[in-house]
């Protein structure tokens, strides 16, 4: 199933460099992905909080892209597939200095232990 207009508006910029609502938390993600909607910047379904996922259901914003370096894929919500995408207003992903699980200073040492599988 194709994408329709409004699914992924490629003008708008990421919300900031890590997951919206972890960093107003002092929270910790794995990896980001990006709503291609809004630019809402989420953490993903093996991070402890899922911002991602929650941020899709609460505003039925239906794609959502990887907030990674070097990752390019999209993701529909509705029909479970990865789908094509345009180029979407920069930075393509979070600052590489930032790491992965992220931010610096937040994450447990245990994270491993706290990832849902
Ligand atoms: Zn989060
Ligand atoms: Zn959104």
């Amino acid at each position: 199933m194709p994408t329709s207009p409004g699914d992924i508006d490629a003008s708008v910029p990421p919300s900031g460099p890590g997951c919206q609502e972890c960093m107003a938390a002092g929270d910790w993600w794995l990896h980001l992905r990006r709503c291609a909607a809004c630019g809402h910047i989420g953490c993903c379904d093996n991070s402890p909080n899922q911002h991602a996922t929650r941020h899709a259901e609460t505003t039925g914003h239906p794609v959502i892209t990887s907030f990674e370096p070097g990752e390019d894929w999209f993701y529909d919500y509705r029909t479970g597939q990865f789908v094509e995408g345009p180029a979407l207003a920069p930075p393509e992903a979070h600052p590489l200095d930032q790491g992965v699980p992220g931010p610096p200073g937040a994450v447990p040492r245990d994270w491993q232990e706290k990832l849902h599988p």
